[in-house]
């Protein structure tokens, strides 16, 4: 697949309140960032596969059909002024084509590396960032000899299409590689395929303390903007709660924005990107993994920052001034799940105000699915992690 470059692709230009702004994919991500876009004074029209999705609910025009449907986003661009994306799950190929067509300033060409790990590692590694020690793997002999290289424990994760620990193994000396590649990595392979990349990586187990994660975003006139650290703790792979400022030296802290700054430059990012990174007890820090839009970790930025991360992708794509991302307050964002949505309802009416509900419109609120958060802004993060805990609803969460 050949994608356009973004320089092909767009030249920038000035989207001004007014507008439509089309959105490729219509979850939360997309819902926020169209209400701020609404708030801003443009109108949204969102292409997605559900009708109800948390985006059509509050969007302008609404377009239900597959992500890959080519004729469907053509829809979209003609009714809009821009288009952007809200999760890297969009058809890159899909993106690529409406760039001939429709503006799409960030271009195809970042989600075609991030929705690979082993294009997204070399892009990292492009950018001079340290990633933690990873080969390719192509087939069980690969694997064998990549185990021997980096020893254990080590992860072995597919390049496509893995979220939230999905697609991912962690090897111990005492497992069978020849079983698990006939599991998990044949079954992924049609026999006598052979790919034109990797589709996987063995990555060295980082022993880290703390997982971090920094929001940039950059505009098509190359201004960049770096907010706060996070520091974030996942419970069963998913999300639980973010914390900022992260508990970590200035120095740490410097050096994580450093970092974010030196990717969103690399990559000559349009909008808003997540840079998620590992702390090691060394004081390192390795970049993970990258998402190329609004970011769970960065949804505390929306009471407790002057430029909410929606708002600022808005600006970005529309090339308008950046905005201030300074730290009004301490703050500690929570996820709702769908297990935690009837207590949180229940107990609403007691909380105090500076509980800030956000909740995504979503009907079904199923075991372990996104149904909203709570920015808690508070004196310091000890505080806001100790309301959490004293309300009881994640109780049986005991990491923070
Ligand atoms: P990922 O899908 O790569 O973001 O990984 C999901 C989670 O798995 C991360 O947030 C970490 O908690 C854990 N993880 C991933 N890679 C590693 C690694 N190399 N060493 C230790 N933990 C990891």
């Amino acid at each position: 697949m050949s994608i356009r470059t973004r320089t092909e692709a767009a030249v920038a230009k000035t989207v001004l309140p007014g507008a439509t702004i089309g959105i490729l994919g219509g979850g939360q991500l997309g819902r926020m960032m169209a209400l701020e876009a609404r708030a801003m004074g443009y109108r949204i029209a969102v292409l997605d596969p559900d009708g109800q999705c948390p985006t059509a609910q509050v969007a302008d025009v609404a377009i239900t059909a597959p992500y890959a449907d080519l004729a469907a986003a053509e829809r979209l661009a003609a009714a809009a002024d821009v288009v952007t994306y809200e999760f890297e799950n969009v058809d890159a190929e899909v993106t690529a084509a409406l760039s001939a067509s429709a503006y799409v300033p960030q271009g195809a060409e970042l989600l075609y590396t991030t929705q690979h790990r082993v294009r997204e590692k070399r892009a990292l590694q492009a950018a001079g960032v340290p990633v933690a020690p990873y080969l390719e793997v192509t087939h069980l002999q690969s694997l064998r000899q990549a185990v021997k290289q980096l020893g254990y424990p080590a992860i072995l994760k597919t390049a496509r299409g893995g979220y939230d620990g999905k697609g991912q193994w962690r090897l111990a000396p005492d497992d069978d590689l020849g079983l698990l590649w006939s599991r998990v990595g044949e079954a992924q392979t049609a026999p006598g395929h052979r790919p034109a990349e990797p589709e996987w990586i063995l990555e060295q187990f980082v022993p880290f303390v703390k997982e971090l994660s920094v929001m940039v975003a950059r505009s098509p006139r190359g201004e960049i903007a770096v907010y706060p650290v996070a520091e974030n703790v996942h419970v069963n792979h998913i999300l639980h709660v973010s914390i900022v400022p992260a508990r970590i030296p200035d120095d740490v802290a410097q050096t994580a924005q450093t970092i974010a700054r030196q990717i969103a430059e690399s990559l000559q990012l349009v909008g808003v990107l997540g840079v998620e990174m590992f702390l090691t007890g060394d004081g390192e820090i390795l970049v993970n993994e990258l998402a190329p839009r609004p970011h769970n970790s960065g949804h505390y930025t929306q009471n407790a920052c002057l430029t909410s991360q929606f708002e600022q992708h808005v600006r970005a794509i529309c090339n308008l001034p950046l905005g201030d991302v300074r730290l009004w307050q301490p703050v500690v964002m929570v996820n709702i799940l769908g297990q935690h949505l009837a207590p949180v309802l229940d107990k609403q009416t007691a909380w105090p105000s500076h509980w800030k509900l956000h909740l995504y419109g979503k009907a079904e609120a199923r075991k372990n699915r996104k149904m909203g958060h709570i920015n808690i802004l508070c004196d310091d993060v000890e505080t806001g992690l100790a309301e959490i805990r004293q309300v009881g609803i994640w109780q049986h969460e005991r990491r923070i």
